[in-house]
This record gives structure tokens, C-alpha cells and sequence, in this order.
């Protein structure tokens, strides 16, 4: 009988819960180590739900057919004055953030996922590694997976470049509950994919579902996502700077932005985009803030250890694809190592996964810079 293999993943967001997922089905003693010691509540919104992701989960009864989805059965551009410039029938799927999340958490063994773990320090030693966590205690295991997002610490460890480079403009983002919503807001986003292009930013909007994944009317949330230039490094500081005084680098929080810098966003909402959308954004009860940047790295695997998900590549969010190509990177891995020796099996994975991760980064690029002048 062969020895069961051990793994420590670090990060217990999307790539972390896919891999830790995938390892745990392969027979691994795995356990994930997330830095959050509360709820990871309101990451992130809606999600473009790529089939993949989807028929992964389903194969694994971590949901069932058809749930935690939203469907759209087509497009519409909007004038400024809110008339439909154009539209044409295309079927999109949408998820939350929080329901693939609870779901994949649900499946997971719970004794198994740590909250409060954040990684400081990885040495490895000929046939394991050990993980420093910031309370001083150390854990040993035959791999490694760091699944800790675009602003990896242990990245920075592993690889002294690169670093996430700024492309030049913000994603405004915001939730709205459909049961809150005012008058007939949602009327307009029923089964309908709706954008509005202006000068320099572009605003898309669709329903998704509630937290638990809930589709049935009322239940739903409207998700929305403005893209905003905002070369000016001053202002970018200044929107990142939260109600406590607090400035971040990438991202202020749901419910954390300064009181002026949500009032100049109602404004420049009424200034330049039509009425619905601009009813959207100044009722959205928490807007929130998240800097678009790219990253690529060179390598992702390091003997026993691997970089997945955003922890290797970010991918602008237009591609839509961030959180299945976090699980792809997991659910790979799981199948790439098999039985075999971990060091060359990781060396096979990032082959093709090195493909994949500049590709998507590559086509977020080109996508970005058709709707945002770069300059
Ligand atoms: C505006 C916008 C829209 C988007 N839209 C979509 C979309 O439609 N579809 C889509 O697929 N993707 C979308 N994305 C991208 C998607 O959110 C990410 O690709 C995905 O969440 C990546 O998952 P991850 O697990 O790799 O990283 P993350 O979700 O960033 O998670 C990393 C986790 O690691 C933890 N962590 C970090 N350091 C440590 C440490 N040292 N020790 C322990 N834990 C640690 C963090 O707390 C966090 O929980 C969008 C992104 C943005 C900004």
C-alpha cells in the first residue's frame, strides 16, 4: 500500500477550495490554511460562471444541475439617453462569488479548512516542507500550494519578480438585493446582459444569485461593475484611502469607502451614465473599489512548492474567467501529480498551465484596451 501523501494550501479562497478540493478526492491528507479569521464575506460579486467550473462541481455533487446559476438569453447597449443602441441574443451564465464559495466550503471536510492561518515563511528540505505560520507554530508536508491571491506574500518569497502592474483604471463595483431594489430597476436586467460604453468607461449590470446561491425572484441580487479611468496616482490614493483613514493598494472594501468618495461617484453617475444605470449605482447600499492590474509569472513551480489561481496570474476581470482558471489550476494539479513524483509531476503541471495563465492575461490585455484608452 503506498504512503498517503501530505499538502498544506495556503489561501482558502477559490484556487485554494478547488485544489484543496481536488487534492482531498485524489486521496491526499490536505489541509487548506486561510489568513481570515472571520467569515470571507463579500470577496467579490457576480461571476461570469464559466461551464467548466460548473460541470466540475456538478460531477462532484458539490451542487446540482442548474443551481447557484442566474441565465441571460441576451445583450443590450444603451444609448446615454437609455434607449438601446443595439442587442442581439446571447446566453450567459452567471454565479455569485459567495454561493460557489459556501458550496465548495460545504463540501470540503470542515476539520480540515483553518481560519486564521496566515503563511510567513517556507523552507523545503530534500523530501518535504515546512510552512511558518505568523503565530510561530510550523507544519510539514510533502507540498505545497499557495493559493494566496494576486498579492501573494509567499510569491514574493519564491520570486523576487514580478510585481501586480496598475493598468490604468478602476472597477467600481456594487451589489444591490432585487427585493430592495426601487420601482421597476430590475425590470430592466431581467434575462438581459445590459452595458453602457461612454468615453473612457463602461458600465455592465446582470442579476445573479443570493448569497446561498437562492434564483428565484426576489431572492436575486443585481450585480453591477463600472470601469473608470483613473491615471492620476494622487486620486488613485485618495480613493483608496477607506473611512478609517486606512490607504490600501489594491481594494477598499464593501461598506468602506469615504463618505466624499462615494458621494463624487453618485455624481459623476448622474454626469454620464444613463438613468438606469445611474439609479443603480447611487442605491447600491455598499459600492466598492478594485484597482485592475496584471500579473504574469515566470514559474510556478518550485520543487514541492506551487503558486495557483491569482497567486500566478490576474487576468482582467473582462475575460471572466479569474476563478475558473483558479480551478483549473487546482483541479489539474490534483490529476497532474496522480502517483507520481511530486517534483517532476509539478514541473508537467506548469508546462501547461504556465500556457494558460499568459494567454488569459494576454487576451484581459487586449480586451482592456479596447474599452480604456491605456494612455
Ligand atoms: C472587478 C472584478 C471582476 C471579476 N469578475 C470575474 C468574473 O466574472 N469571473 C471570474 O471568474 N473571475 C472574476 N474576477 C476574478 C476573480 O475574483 C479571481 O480570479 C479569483 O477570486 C482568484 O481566486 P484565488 O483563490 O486565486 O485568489 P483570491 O480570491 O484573491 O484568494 C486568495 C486567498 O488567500 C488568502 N491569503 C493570502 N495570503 C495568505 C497567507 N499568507 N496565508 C494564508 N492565506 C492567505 C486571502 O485571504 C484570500 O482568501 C473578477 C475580479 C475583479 C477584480
Amino acid at each position: 500500500m503506498t504512503e498517503q501523501r501530505s499538502a498544506i494550501v495556503s489561501g482558502g479562497s477559490m484556487g485554494g477550495l478547488f485544489s484543496g478540493f481536488a487534492l482531498y478526492q485524489h486521496g491526499w491528507d490536505v489541509n487548506v490554511f486561510e489568513q481570515t479569521a472571520g467569515e470571507l464575506k463579500s470577496r467579490g460579486a457576480g461571476i461570469v460562471a464559466q461551464p467548466s467550473m460548473l460541470r466540475y462541481m456538478e460531477e462532484h455533487d458539490i451542487i446540482s444541475d442548474g443551481e447557484i446559476t442566474t441565465e441571460t438569453n441576451r445583450r443590450e447597449y444603451l444609448n446615454r439617453d437609455g434607449s438601446v443602441e443595439r442587442k442581439f441574443a446571447d446566453s450567459m451564465t452567471f454565479t455569485s462569488w459567495d454561493a460557489v464559495y459556501r458550496h465548495l466550503r460545504g463540501a470540503f471536510p470542515d476539520d480540515r479548512y483553518r481560519m486564521g492561518y496566515e503563511v510567513v515563511g517556507v523552507e523545503q528540505h530534500g523530501e518535504s516542507v515546512t510552512v511558518e505560520f505568523a503565530d510561530g507554530t510550523e507544519k510539514r508536508a510533502d507540498l505545497l500550494v499557495v493559493a494566496e491571491g494576486g498579492q501573494s506574500d509567499t510569491r514574493k518569497q519564491l520570486l523576487a519578480e514580478p510585481s501586480p502592474e496598475y493598468a490604468g483604471y478602476v472597477a467600481w463595483r456594487g451589489l444591490i438585493d432585487e427585493e430592495a431594489a426601487s420601482g421597476n430597476l430590475i425590470e430592466a436586467f431581467e434575462n438581459t446582459f445590459v452595458f453602457y460604453e461612454g468615453e473612457n468607461e463602461l458600465i455592465l449590470g446582470y442579476l445573479i444569485p443570493g448569497p446561498d446561491g437562492e434564483t428565484s425572484r426576489g431572492n436575486r441580487r443585481l450585480n453591477w461593475v463600472w470601469y473608470d479611468n483613473v491615471r492620476d496616482r494622487d486620486r488613485l490614493k485618495e480613493l483608496l484611502t477607506d473611512s478609517r483613514g486606512i490607504e490600501h493598494e489594491f481594494s477598499v472594501p464593501p461598506g468602506e469607502l469615504r463618505e466624499d468618495v462615494s458621494g463624487q461617484l453618485h455624481e459623476k453617475a448622474n454626469a454620464d451614465l444613463p438613468d438606469c444605470f445611474s439609479k443603480v449605482v447611487t442605491t447600491t447600499p455598499k459600492p466598492f473599489v478594485q484597482t485592475i492590474y496584471d500579473l504574469s509569472v515566470p514559474k510556478m513551480a518550485f520543487d514541492r512548492v506551487c503558486l495557483l489561481g491569482d497567486a500566478a496570474f490576474v487576468a482582467r476581470p473582462h475575460t471572466a474567467a479569474g476563478t475558473a482558471k483558479a480551478a483549473e489550476d487546482g483541479i489539474s494539479l490534483a490529476d497532474a501529480l496522480g502517483n507520481d513524483e511530486i517534483t517532476s509531476a509539478l514541473e508537467n503541471w506548469e508546462e501547461t498551465r504556465l500556457e494558460a495563465g499568459e494567454r488569459l492575461v494576454s487576451e484581459g490585455i487586449r480586451m482592456g484596451e479596447s474599452y480604456m484608452d491605456p494612455n
